[in-house]
């Protein structure tokens, strides 16, 4: 058992609050991590408030980077001083799993939003012995140290902690972004692509979609200083929803074709239902990963989408974390995928405040630094 200091969510709080925590040693697939950095995602913030599936009391966080400081005793991959990112977790044995797409783990919702390991355990307990969800995605990374599930733990390389801190949305922000593009949707010459929200994860999809040779990259939102962001990340076009109409001028851009590509990351169903009307026909494919409440519905109109239209719901990226990680920091670290332009550093205890600024739209990609 160690000590640590972890940011607890009590059930109708809506608050994170810096509370003394005991942490179990790290069993046989398990990993002591000290964490360096945690991103804030909107759904951490999503969770806080109980719209999705995760307990409550628990420690949130599930973008998150340190250095190993102890291994169980079936863990090969890494060992103590390792610098590693932590990422979602999947069963490593089902047939997803088996076939290089663990975030469509048939285990992802419970391995991942339960906050508790397979046997209804958890690491994590408050100082008077309280039971406090300690896996979210593996990892509960809202912490001085948490124990993380070896699958979510991934080594990667990085100058110092700084960088490392950097990293640590690479975990599931930008590997959901990049990933839906590359992965999924991989456009090609010629094509069109449009990210409905250029939040974190949209303008991380408008990085990708640059990597490729789309013709037209297009992102749309309603906050100008993201659609300005959006132009320096490579976006050819982008649209204030606000001020300008989305379909008329993403017909315009695309000279009535259609888009052959959308990704909708902002979860507003409307927003979803502009992805599906604009998709070109025969061929246009909106990727979602944008997550709405849980029992949100969307509408589409069923014969338009008769036409060889797809929509495709997809998980962090459909990313196989042990390969698309460090390809994504190499990337990084060769200065095609400027991610750092999102991130502002926070201390730990201004948890609260960052979550505050993502959420009114002040900061992208809150980082705290351990
Ligand atoms: P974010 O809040 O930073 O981004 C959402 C963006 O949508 C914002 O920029 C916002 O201004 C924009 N938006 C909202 N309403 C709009 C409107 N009416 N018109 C145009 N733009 C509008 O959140 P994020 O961290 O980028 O995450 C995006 C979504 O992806 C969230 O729902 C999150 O839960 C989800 N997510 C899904 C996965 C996955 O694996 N599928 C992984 C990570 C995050």
């Amino acid at each position: 058992m160690s000590e640590a200091r972890a940011a607890v969510v009590h059930p109708g709080s809506g608050t994170f609050t810096w509370e003394d925590v005991r942490l179990e040693e790290p069993r046989h697939d398990e990993v002591l991590v000290r964490v360096v950095g945690a991103g804030i995602c909107h759904t951490d913030l999503a969770s806080r408030d109980e719209h999705l599936h995760t307990p409550l009391p628990a420690v949130l966080g599930h973008e998150g980077s340190g250095v190993v400081e102890a291994v169980g005793e079936g863990v090969t991959h890494v060992s103590t001083g390792d610098k590693v990112l932590l990422s979602f977790s999947s069963c490593g044995r089902c047939r997803s799993c088996r076939h290089g797409h663990p975030a469509y783990c048939v285990d992802f919702l419970s391995l991942n939003f339960d906050g508790k390991r397979p046997d209804g355990t958890t690491p994590i307990a408050s100082a008077s012995g309280e039971v406090i969800g300690g896996r979210f995605f593996g990892q509960s990374s809202f912490g001085t140290y948490c124990v993380a599930h070896a699958r979510s733990v991934v080594p990667v390389e990085a100058a110092d902690e700084d960088e490392l801190a950097m990293l640590a949305p690479v975990g599931c922000g930008i590997q959901t972004g990049v990933g839906a593009v590359l992965k999924e949707l991989d456009p090609g010459s010629g094509d069109s692509v449009a990210i409905f929200g250029a939040g974190a994860v949209g303008l991380s999809g408008v990085m990708g979609a640059a990597l490729t040779s789309a013709k037209n990259v297009i992102a749309i939102d309603i906050v100008p200083s993201r659609l300005k962001l959006a132009r320096e990340l490579g976006a050819t076009h982008v649209i204030n929803g606000k001020e300008e109409g989305t379909l008329a001028r993403l017909d315009q851009i695309t000279q009535g074709r259609g888009l052959t590509h959308a990704l909708e990351s902002s979860g507003v169903p409307a927003l979803l239902r502009q992805a599906i009307d604009s998709l070109a026909v025969g061929e246009g494919m909106v990727a979602v990963v944008g997550a709405p409440p849980m029992g949100t519905d969307g509408t589409f109109d069923v014969n338009f989408l008769l036409n060889g239209r797809t929509i495709r719901g997809v998980t962090e990226g459909d990313s196989d974390v042990f390969d698309f990680v460090p390809e994504l920091v190499g990337l990084y670290r060769d200065g095609r995928l400027p991610f750092d332009k999102m991130v502002r550093f926070y201390e730990p205890d201004q948890i609260n405040e960052a979550a505050t600024d993502a959420a009114e739209g002040r900061v992208l990609k809150p980082v705290l630094r351990f």
